[in-house]
């Protein structure tokens, strides 16, 4: 896997396009690049959403911030997929209040799997 560094604009760009392949037009999604203090702690990507009226913003951590340790290449495009993936699953998620960790760690496996390039 090659390391994929975007600027804003190529992720706008790529945002556009993903939304639509990915068949999330019925949303409003808007994407950042973030600071690592502006995240949690060891996340690389993340999304916050309001099903009821699918509005999403998905952070991308800035590469400034990228930790020593991580762990293979960063791919900025593969991360904004991962976080529209979890789109997908929101109604579920919801569906579980939110708060289920089993039903947490399978979505998160199923996201991964369906991402991977
Ligand atoms: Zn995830």
């Amino acid at each position: 896997m090659a390391e994929v560094i975007l600027n804003e604009e190529e992720l706008q760009e790529r945002l556009k396009y993903w939304q639509e392949k990915l068949r999330l037009q019925d949303w409003i999604v808007e994407v950042q690049i973030s600071r690592g203090k502006d995240m949690m702690e060891d996340t690389c990507a993340c999304v916050d959403y309001t099903l009821s009226k699918k509005m999403a913003s998905v952070k991308i951590l800035d590469p400034i911030d990228y930790p020593d340790d991580v762990m293979g290449e960063r791919d900025m495009e593969n991360d904004l997929v991962h976080e529209l993936l979890h789109l997908h699953f929101a109604p579920i998620n919801e569906h579980f209040n939110d708060d289920n960790e089993i039903y947490s760690t399978f979505e998160e496996q199923a996201v991964e799997s369906i991402a991977y390039i």
